[in-house]
């Protein structure tokens, strides 16, 4: 019975100790294995930090003269060439979160495989 309880009270702190895998989800925890290849990988981590070759990200580390997109003359900034502009891409990621039922925010865009693979075909450059 002491056994019993102290092996009980052993698993209750290890429980207690690994709070950090009861943290919820969020677009930074992603699976992995949902992409494709690596290459998948990289343009979604880069996505989901801002760090990519969009011209907004371009125009602040001075690789960029405005940083508008060159369609809407509107900062081009991840949410804008994913869910705003007026692209392929823009309109493919709405088709595939109406058909999938997926709620239609930037964070679950990016944190769905799927999502990210459309964004890679659609792109007409490098991102
Ligand atoms: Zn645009």
């Amino acid at each position: 019975m002491t056994t019993a309880e102290a092996s009980g009270n052993t698993s209750g702190q290890k429980k207690t100790h690994g709070q950090c895998s009861l943290i919820v989800p969020s677009v930074t925890t992603i699976n992995l294995q949902q992409y494709a290849n690596r290459k998948m990988q990289v343009i979604a981590n880069r996505l989901q930090f801002g760090r990519c070759r969009l011209n907004a990200y371009l125009h602040q580390i001075n690789r960029h003269a405005t940083g508008l997109c060159d369609t809407c003359a509107v900062p081009e900034t991840v949410q804008h060439y994913v869910m705003e502009c007026d692209n392929e891409i823009t309109k493919q990621v709405k088709v595939f979160c109406q058909t999938q039922k997926l709620e239609h925010t930037l964070a679950k865009v990016l944190s769905n495989g799927e999502a990210i693979r459309i964004i890679c075909r659609e792109s007409k450059r490098a991102i």
